[in-house]
């Protein structure tokens, strides 16, 4: 897709910090790490998130995470990751090219994560699992 930063990436008319590539997919370090090998996973084709994902794609790409965290504990002896995607306007999806995060995590890094959490929902769990009949 023109004007997609990360389809010119997996179409080589940008160079991507290269991880590890597959058939359908890339691995790449991300431009404004927030950990060491800091990585994102992406398919080749452009879709723009997980709600328009079709599941095969949604396998390849996985199976390259996997690939790419056996590599790094591996090489590195890195033991601990988040994994993770922003979808959609209100989450914090900022290039519209579905990707999956791949953090690693170190012994006292400074990464907070903050969400206030929210036990009174529970209560209203009974009607919301009724809407989804
Ligand atoms: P998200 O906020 O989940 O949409 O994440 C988008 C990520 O893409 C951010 O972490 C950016 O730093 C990263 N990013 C944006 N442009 C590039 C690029 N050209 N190469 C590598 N990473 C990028
Ligand atoms: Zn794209």
């Amino acid at each position: 897709m023109e004007n997609c930063i990360f389809c010119a990436l997996a179409e080589k008319r940008l160079k991507p910090w290269l991880v590890l590539e597959s058939d359908n997919c890339l691995a790449f370090l991300d431009s404004n790490p927030v950990a060491p090998y800091h990585t994102l996973v992406i398919p080749k084709a452009h879709f723009d998130n997980m709600l328009d994902v079709p599941v095969p794609v949604l396998q390849d790409v996985t199976e390259l995470i996997h690939q790419v965290c056996q590599l790094y504990t591996q090489k590195l002896g890195i033991d601990s990751y988040q994994i993770f995607n922003n979808s959609g306007p209100h989450s914090a999806q900022t290039v519209n090219h579905l990707h999956f995060h791949i953090l690693p995590r170190f012994e006292g890094d400074a990464i907070k994560f903050y969400a206030t959490r929210m036990p009174e929902l529970v209560k209203q769990y009974p009607e919301m699992l009724d809407k989804l009949k």
